[in-house]
């Protein structure tokens, strides 16, 4: 998901941060190349206007010169003492702002031709002007003013060409020759002007071609005369009111001008800053390139502008950003967040919260549409989910149902296995006693009857055997009752339907008569607590045997010197009324593993003292009563049995229903 949100971010956000300021980057580099193009174009017309200036100054020099000479005024004082054409002279130069002006009769004009190109042209009968150099001794020839005017030291200058040379005493002249042909006195006028610290020359350039209308005063310009590489008249300012006469032009546009003769239009260093610079070369009489004229203005205050508009423009761009990044971001938002949510869905679905929802009620584009189509589907996985949990839950409920109905059938063929072992164990047993009795019974009865015969023959004669014989037949008696007993004890069902209503407290004393005997041999202390309790229906006989039992056992397991509680108290189960017999004993208890096996038939552990038939026929006896015999271990120690019967009333409504 953060792949799609930083490439929908990168598609919202390119245009803007990234193709904008490359189409920024490119207009401002064609503009800044513009914009030097421009700069330099300007700088090269500024040149023109110098150029044109001096070309002017030039001609006008040239023109001056020949009006002179061939002024009707000059042809008059040639023809004149030599002071006064002197004092003529010296008046014109002063008033046409000459340097130097003189009349050379062609005798001297010859020699002065060799020297000067410009001479021998106005002794050829043109007139002709031109940039010369003069030597200190051609100054010095003129004047000494002059050579010491055209005298300047040398400055050491930052990126010059070295020099050992330590003063230019060389002097730039605007030099000028016009042919005299006046009869008597041919010859040629020479006049010409040093450029040397000519100032108003230069202020004069700097002044047409920086303060004028149209530029006005933004331009900082500068203007200079070079004598070779040397700036003999300049405005460029060395200190706030030193112009830097005597500093050298860079060694760069040196060789470019000066050696190569071409002409410079660039930035340059001038003296101590740069400058959108244009370098002339100008060339002599002789055709040499001797000097530069030089027009430029600082370039500082354009660098400025330059970078006040990038820097405008790029505040216009952080601006942009400021105003639409936000609102390109929105935009992305409303792609990516729907998705987002989605994503997140998809996780709590997977985390197993199937009621989560996109929800996306609103949007209807795509995004919108896939986000309800994964809200139906949801919905149907939802439905089927709890459907097939319904079913699940139907079917455990099933499986339950039925695996309790299969334990208690279980349970149920258990109890019936249970009872048909007993009850073929016992009709065995049954058997096999009957048979015994039945031995037993006849012999007894031949012995009874022939006492019987033994009465009726000797009659009175059986008083000396009177003992005896009553000792006979009572042993007789007693074997016939224990015959009776033992073929009620194994067969039962034969005795059955003797039930009576009986009074449970009576038939527990009797039992404590007939066993009193074994509680005495246990040394037991017997603890009765009887509340009244209803009358039950049961065979006494039956009744007897079973508490009989119970305390035998009792008292067995005690050992000597053990309580033995019998307790009555009414009891109520499953809604019916009844009668509780708790027989309890403080013996060692029956452990719990065996707890279910004491009902068990020939279940014992007395070895050869026991049958392990008691407590299984007490049950048979019991249940066919109707009632019910529990056991189990007291908490304080000693195991406790309880027989519950109905009450008699309860009983007979049950049989009569
Ligand atoms: P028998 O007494 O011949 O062993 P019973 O069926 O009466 O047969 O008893 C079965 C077994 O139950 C006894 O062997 C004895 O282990 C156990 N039993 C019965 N009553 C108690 C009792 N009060 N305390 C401890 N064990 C008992």
């Amino acid at each position: 998901m953060t792949s799609v949100r930083v490439r929908l971010l990168v598609l919202a956000l390119a245009p803007l941060v990234l193709l904008m300021p490359a189409l920024l980057l490119i207009a401002m580099t064609r503009w800044t190349a513009d914009y030097d193009r421009l700069l330099i174009a300007n700088v090269e017309s500024d040149l023109r206007i110098a150029e044109q200036y001096l070309s002017r100054l030039m001609a006008g020099t040239g023109e001056d010169l020949q009006g002179i000479a061939e002024s009707a005024q000059l042809a008059v004082v040639l023809g004149a003492e030599k002071p006064a054409r002197a004092a003529f002279l010296d008046r014109k130069r002063e008033v046409l702002g000459f340097d130097f002006l003189y009349f050379l009769p062609v005798t001297q004009a010859e020699p002065a031709a060799q020297r000067w190109p410009v001479i021998a042209s106005g002794l050829a009968g043109r007139a002709e002007t031109s940039i010369d150099l003069f030597q200190p001794e051609d100054l010095e020839a003129v004047s000494t003013e002059l050579a010491e005017r055209a005298r300047i030291p040398l400055i050491d200058t930052e990126a010059a060409v070295p020099t050992t040379r330590t003063e230019e005493e060389r002097g730039m002249v605007v030099h000028a020759a016009a042919p005299v042909r006046f009869g008597g006195q041919p010859g040629v006028l020479v006049g010409g002007i040093l450029l040397n610290r000519n100032l108003d020359f230069i202020d004069t350039i700097n002044a047409l071609v920086y303060l004028n209308a149209v530029t006005g005063g933004e331009r900082q310009g500068t203007a200079t005369l070079f004598l070779d590489d040397v700036r003999v008249s300049t405005n460029v300012r060395l200190f706030e009111d030193v112009r830097a006469l005597g500093t050298r032009v860079s060694a760069a546009v040196r060789g470019a001008v000066l050696d190569e003769g071409r002409t410079w239009l660039d930035r340059a260093f001038v003296v101590n800053d740069w400058y959108i610079s244009g370098y002339l070369p100008l060339t002599d009489s002789f055709g040499e390139r001797v000097g530069m004229l030089y027009v430029g203005f600082l370039e500082a205050p354009f660098t400025a502008a330059k970078r006040a508009a990038l820097l405008w423009m790029m505040l216009a761009f952080a601006a942009v950003l400021v105003l639409f990044v936000p609102i390109f971001l929105r935009m992305a938002e409303g792609i990516f967040a729907p998705l987002e949510r989605m994503t997140e869905t998809m996780r709590r679905v997977g985390d197993g919260d199937l009621s989560a929802r996109n929800n996306h009620a609103g949007a209807k584009d795509e995004i919108g549409q896939v986000a309800a189509h994964l809200d139906d589907l949801l919905d149907q996985v939802q439905d089927r989910d709890r459907r097939l949990r319904a079913w699940a839950d139907e079917l455990n409920q099933r499986v339950d149902q039925r695996t309790a109905e299969l334990r208690e059938a279980n349970e149920k063929l258990e109890a019936t296995f249970r009872q048909l072992v007993m009850s073929e164990k016992l009709a065995s047993i049954g058997e096999i006693t009957a048979g015994v009795a039945h031995e037993i019974n006849n012999p007894v009865a031949v012995i009874q009857g022939n006492l019987d015969v033994i009465y009726e023959v000797l009659g009175p004669n059986t008083q000396p055997i009177d003992t005896e014989l009553a000792l006979i037949d009572r042993q007789v008696a007693r074997i016939q009752a224990i015959v009776g007993k033992l073929l009620k004890f194994a067969r039962p069902g034969d005795y059955s339907g003797s039930e009576e209503s009986v009074e449970l407290c009576g038939v527990v004393d009797e039992c404590l008569v007939l066993v009193s005997h074994v509680v005495a041999q246990g040394k037991a202390v017997v603890r009765k607590a009887f509340a009244p309790v209803p009358d039950v229906r049961v065979d006494p006989g039956e009744m007897q045997q079973v508490v009989v039992n119970l305390i035998v056992n009792a008292v067995q397991a005690m050992g000597p010197g053990g309580t033995l509680d019998l307790a009555l108290l009414p009891e109520t189960r499953d809604g019916r009324d009844g009668a509780c017999l708790v027989v309890a004993d403080t013996g060692p208890g029956i452990p719990e593993d065996r707890l279910a096996s004491v009902f068990d038939p020939f279940f014992t552990t007395k070895q050869a003292e026991g049958t392990g038939l008691g407590l299984s026929i007490s049950q048979t006896l019991i249940q066919r009563a109707g009632g019910l015999i529990t056991v189990r271990n007291r908490p304080e120690g000693g195991a406790e049995f309880r027989v519950w019967l109905p009450a008699a009333e309860a009983r007979q409504d049950d049989i009569g229903a």
